[in-house]
């Protein structure tokens, strides 16, 4: 199975909710970066990781893989003794959705493995229990997500989009992220960014500079209050033209557009010779969300 890193085009927060969430208005994107992930039946539910950042991914009952095979398990009545192995290519608490990834391609994995044939609406709602980023992770394409991000519309939109991923080490923690915001909002007022009809717009049109222009992100003064040298990676893909560069989610990836893959390209290589960032990476979107694919 394989499952996409996810942007946010336009993430804004609202107020924080008795049950502890935020209420969130969303644009997603699904990005062409993946996590590839193996389920065999064996004699105990194990996690294995490989690749980028692999150190970080807990492999006890914890690991969002993990919770998915044995939530799905429980609801179908089915063995949760699975070998889980996970090739990690989205940055680990990058903010672009790795674990929720891992979470709806293990998801999609035992529905095929165990034939219980359920829909995507029902593997959608098993995924919301995981985590709000879970059922987009299942779903991918273009979607506006509301709830706490759980509730999506699919975004009718034309063309590619071409992305240069600046990736940063450490992670961020999501939940600290949210905490930081929830801080300086109590501080005094902070500004917001507005709904996301310029972005939807944008996208209808596949017009990429309007993209470029209207991407907003609410937590992103709060990623940049935590980790300030994101300032600099954004003014620095600015500077080298990129049409809109945003911090990804809770960060601190930095998503940075580009008006074509060849031009993306040339940024990919001018942020990597930059030396600013710990990597980098190329990602178009919008791409299918979590599939079953052909080992390989
Ligand atoms: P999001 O954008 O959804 O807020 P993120 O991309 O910032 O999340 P993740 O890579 O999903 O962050 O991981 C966040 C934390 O979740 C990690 O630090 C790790 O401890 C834990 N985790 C649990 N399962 C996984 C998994 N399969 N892959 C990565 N992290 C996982």
């Amino acid at each position: 199975m394989r499952a996409p890193a996810k942007l946010n085009l336009h993430l804004s927060v609202g107020r924080l909710r008795p049950d502890g969430f935020h209420d969130l208005v969303t644009v997603f994107q699904a990005l062409g970066l993946y996590d590839q992930v193996t389920l065999t039946r064996a004699d105990e539910l194990t996690v294995t990781v490989e690749g980028e950042g692999a150190d970080l991914v807990p492999l006890d009952a914890t690991n969002l893989a993990a919770r998915a095979v044995c939530l799905l398990a429980a609801r179908t009545g089915n063995d949760a003794r699975i070998a889980i192995h996970i090739r990690k290519d989205i940055p680990v608490a990058g903010g672009c959705a790795g674990g929720s990834a891992d979470a709806a391609a293990a998801l999609v994995g035992c529905d095929a493995l165990w034939g219980t044939d359920l829909t995507r609406d029902q593997l959608a709602d098993a995924g919301a229990v995981l985590g709000s980023d879970v059922p987009f992770s299942l779903h991918g394409g273009t979607a506006l997500g509301t709830g706490r991000g759980e509730q999506l519309t699919p975004v009718l939109g034309q063309g590619n989009c071409c992305w240069v991923l600046a990736l940063s080490e450490p992670g961020l923690s999501t939940p600290a992220v949210y905490g930081e915001l929830d801080r300086q909002r109590h501080a005094g007022p902070v500004g917001v960014v507005s709904d996301p009809a310029e972005v939807l717009a944008a996208l209808r049109q596949a017009d990429a500079v309007a993209l470029g222009r209207s991407l907003g992100n609410d937590l992103q003064p709060a990623a940049l209050a935590l980790r300030p040298a994101l300032r600099s990676l954004l003014d620095a893909a600015r500077e080298l033209g990129a049409l809109g560069a945003i911090v990804s989610g809770s960060g601190p990836t930095v998503a940075v557009l580009a008006r074509d893959a060849t031009y993306a390209d040339a940024l990919a290589a001018a942020l990597t010779g930059q030396g600013q960032c710990a990597a980098v990476r190329r990602a178009d979107g919008p791409v299918a969300g979590a599939r079953v694919v052909e080992a390989h």
